[in-house]
């Protein structure tokens, strides 16, 4: 943290930051930010930009029940929130049953045509046959499904390849889900299966994120080389320190599992914690513990856009330094997602997202909250 700096901004790209020791061009438009912290517009590591709060309407009906011109109308509103609570990025992983529309929004973004964060997306996101949902307890109803389903090994090939043709930045697997007997999570591809979507994601570019909650899930998606594990529920700090020795990033997530608590009767702050909550907690003091790099994303979309910052104030919570979090949500993810030569850190010759809260975040997370200032692309949406 640094006082009384100057950041000097042409067009969409930072010039000059540090103190007042350069010159600024004659016709130069000062904004005095006092009493305010400037941080580089803060990256979003876990979004459904085309889901709102499960209390609201359940996962199952939003897939079901409402058309995707409805879904795109709702995803339009939450990009506008999201950037305008100073989150200038989102990782958006998988459109939930919305094919490809997270493409089509972006570039309806890009194009200014509606106003709204960076975009890295995942389209379709891919699941084994038969595991994820929509599901009734009818086995003779075959639904439309929120992910791209695979069977075989080929065909997860196959449709890593048509995900990144048509558009996906991310490739998302999901490597577990709840298709144990008793409806426990279970792994729902082998290494060797996640190893082929690796290597053509990599040949291509692209990074892997997995979904798991389970250790094996998790044990797997290390040894075929994914970038980052999204949920970890499962993660022992062993696990965890395996990730760390392969350069492998947690996406946490606690807001996520603490809001479908809260959706299932939990009334926080009143009832004791639920097992699922208080497991949350021990395995992501492990994972801090074990030094894993750890990724700011909460699966927002199960709660509301625009209010990001609850996973941030979670991470804190849960025993991480205000400072950390606050890296966690720029260089970090930056980093991590293939994005640190564009965005993620105020310095010269990147892009000019940056945003000015009232206070110090990096004390009292809450203050993250407190935006009065988002800049994005150069471009002011906020004053
Ligand atoms: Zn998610």
């Amino acid at each position: 943290m640094h006082t009384g700096w100057v950041v000097l901004v042409h067009n969409n790209v930072i010039e000059a930051a540090g103190s007042m020791t350069f010159k600024l061009p004659s016709n130069t438009r000062i904004i005095e930010l006092k009493g305010c912290t400037v941080l580089p517009g803060l990256i979003e590591g876990h979004s459904h930009l085309f889901l709102h709060p499960y209390n609201e309407v359940s996962w199952n009906d939003q897939v079901l029940r409402e058309s995707r011109a409805e879904r795109t109308a709702r995803a339009v509103v939450h990009a506008d929130s999201t950037l305008l609570a100073g989150f200038t990025t989102v990782r958006d992983l998988g459109t939930e049953g919305a094919m490809y529309d997270d493409v089509g929004l972006k570039t309806a973004i890009e194009k200014g045509v509606v106003p709204g964060p960076r975009m890295i997306v995942a389209t379709r996101a891919i699941v084994a046959k038969g595991a994820y949902g929509p599901k009734y307890d009818n086995p003779d109803l075959d639904l439309p499904q929120g992910a791209a389903e695979v069977g075989n090994v080929n065909e997860l090939e196959d449709e890593v390849r048509t995900q990144i043709s048509k558009g996906a930045d991310v490739v998302k697997i999901y490597a577990d889900y709840r298709v144990g007997r008793n409806g426990q999570a279970a792994p729902t591809f082998t290494a060797d299966e996640l190893k082929a979507a690796v290597a053509i994601a990599k040949s291509m570019g692209r990074i892997v994120a997995i979904h798991s909650s389970t250790a094996e899930g998790m044990r797997r998606g290390i040894e075929a080389g994914v970038t980052t594990i999204e949920h970890g529920d499962g993660g022992t700090e062993e696990i965890f320190r395996m990730m760390k020795e392969r350069g492998i990033a947690l996406c946490p997530t606690l807001a996520a599992g603490d809001a479908v608590s809260q959706y299932k009767g939990w009334r926080k702050g009143i009832d004791p914690e639920p097992n699922s909550v208080s497991n949350k907690r021990k395995s992501f003091a492990a994972a801090l513990k074990s030094g894993v790099t750890i990724c700011m994303g909460g699966d927002v979309g199960v709660y509301s856009h625009g209010d990001n910052a609850r996973e941030m104030e979670m991470m804190v919570d849960y025993g991480m330094k205000p400072i950390e979090v606050l890296k966690s949500a720029t260089s970090v993810n930056a980093d991590v997602f293939g994005y640190g030569d564009q965005i993620g850190r105020i310095k010269k010759a990147l892009l000019a997202d940056i945003i000015a809260v009232n206070g110090d975040p990096s004390t009292t997370i809450k203050d993250i909250r407190k935006v009065v200032f988002v800049m994005k692309d150069g471009k002011i949406y906020r004053q």
